[in-house]
């Protein structure tokens, strides 16, 4: 959308991120007839919320099931994935210690696992959404010698422009945007120390395919507590999410402190230690697949409890509007957390925005 008025094309609203955040948002600003733009630096939407495919077969490296107890994500959930949502999934666990996200288990709460993986749900959520893939933004100021636009410079030199940004990005890389603006006006101060407050966890991850013939394990998800094993934090069994006859594929998630410590470590001594410990939990079974990859996310989840309650919107003095959204933005945290603060955002943006 352009302004006739005004000799920069300026777009109605511009979004960074295309994980669950920005879609979310996203799709709230469209149904209010809202024109969004979003800006995805990664070759697929989804961010954490992502599968890989192994000689074709999903397998989530990321965020292992969608889980939550709202009514409009759980009415999302459900509209979105329909028959492929794999309702339920891990039913049977071992290990003691809950999900990451502590509450998955709860009574009253909803697992989903879609059988195409979960990044499909990303997938049907950017559905009509105008999205630009591997298009990293590199910086957001506002244009010269005005306050009402925002200027983001993309990695391939080109800018655009708008009156409205919201950044959904992990909260690191929304950190690293907003202290670079210049000059640092009076209301990013708050705005920054608001997300410095977020903390981030890492989490190595590592995908092992085993060979046809492998005793198939009898529970879908293993977790440990820190007692148990100080390198795991969950075994997910995830090809009993699959349907048909998929390859035994497991993904061991590290424990943050591990993960931590490792975290500039070459992939190849974790990726061992992980799966060494995995076997020395599940049996020798597990020390020998015949495929791995693997995985280091620097900014998994949130640490629970250290999410805000809501997302940030601030409008600067000549009336540019910034927001900001993530998993880090609403007490539910995860990805229900990141799915609620993008419709969050788009409430407060709304009111904003000249129609
Ligand atoms: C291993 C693992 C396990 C997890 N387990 C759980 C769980 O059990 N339960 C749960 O609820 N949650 C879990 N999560 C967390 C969950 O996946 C996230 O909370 C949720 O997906 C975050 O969504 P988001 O939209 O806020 O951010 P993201 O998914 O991170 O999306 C941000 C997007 O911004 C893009 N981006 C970043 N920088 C730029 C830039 N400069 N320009 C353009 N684009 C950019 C990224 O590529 C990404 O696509 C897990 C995550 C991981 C990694």
């Amino acid at each position: 959308m352009t302004d006739r008025d005004d000799p920069l094309m300026i777009h109605d609203v511009i979004v960074v991120g295309s994980g669950i955040a920005g879609l979310s948002l996203a799709q709230e600003l469209r149904a209010q007839g809202r024109a969004p733009l979003v800006l995805e630096r990664a070759r697929g939407v989804g961010g954490r919320c992502a599968t890989r495919r192994v000689e074709d077969q999903p397998v989530d490296h990321g965020l292992a099931f969608l889980h939550g107890r709202s009514a409009p994500f759980l009415a999302r959930l459900a509209a979105t994935l329909g028959s492929a949502g794999n309702i339920g999934w891990p039913h049977a666990g071992a290990g003691t210690e809950a999900a990451f996200q502590p509450r998955a288990f709860d009574q009253g709460e909803w697992r989903y696992a879609p059988s195409d993986g979960v990044n499909g749900f990303a997938k049907r959520l950017a559905v009509g959404l105008d999205v630009r893939l591997e298009t990293r933004v590199e910086s957001l100021q506002l244009a010269a010698d005005r306050g009402d636009i925002w200027e983001l410079r993309i990695d391939t030199g080109e800018r655009l422009h708008s009156r409205t940004v919201a950044l959904t990005m992990p909260v690191p890389s929304v950190l690293a945007l907003v202290r670079q603006i210049d000059p640092p006006h009076a209301v990013l101060g708050s705005m920054i120390s608001s997300l410095e407050s977020i903390r981030i966890l890492p989490c190595l991850t590592v995908i092992a395919r085993y060979a046809d013939g492998t005793p198939v394990p009898s529970w879908e998800a293993s977790y440990s507590r820190a007692s148990e094993s100080r390198v795991v934090q969950a075994v997910l069994h995830d090809s009993s999410k699959r349907a048909g006859s998929p390859k035994l594929v497991l993904v061991i998630q590290g424990r943050p402190e591990c993960s931590q410590s490792h975290l500039h470590d070459p992939p190849e001594v974790w990726t061992r230690m992980l799966i060494e410990e995995a076997a020395a939990v599940h049996g020798d079974w597990a020390r020998t697949p015949d495929f791995v990859q693997s995985h280091r996310w620097r900014d998994a989840f949130v640490d629970v409890g250290t999410e805000l309650a809501a997302p940030l919107v601030s409008t600067f003095d000549g009336g540019a509007v910034l927001g900001i959204a993530g998993d880090g933005l609403h007490s539910s945290g995860g990805a229900e957390g990141a799915y609620l603060s993008g419709v969050a955002l788009s409430e407060r943006l709304v009111r904003r925005i000249p129609a």
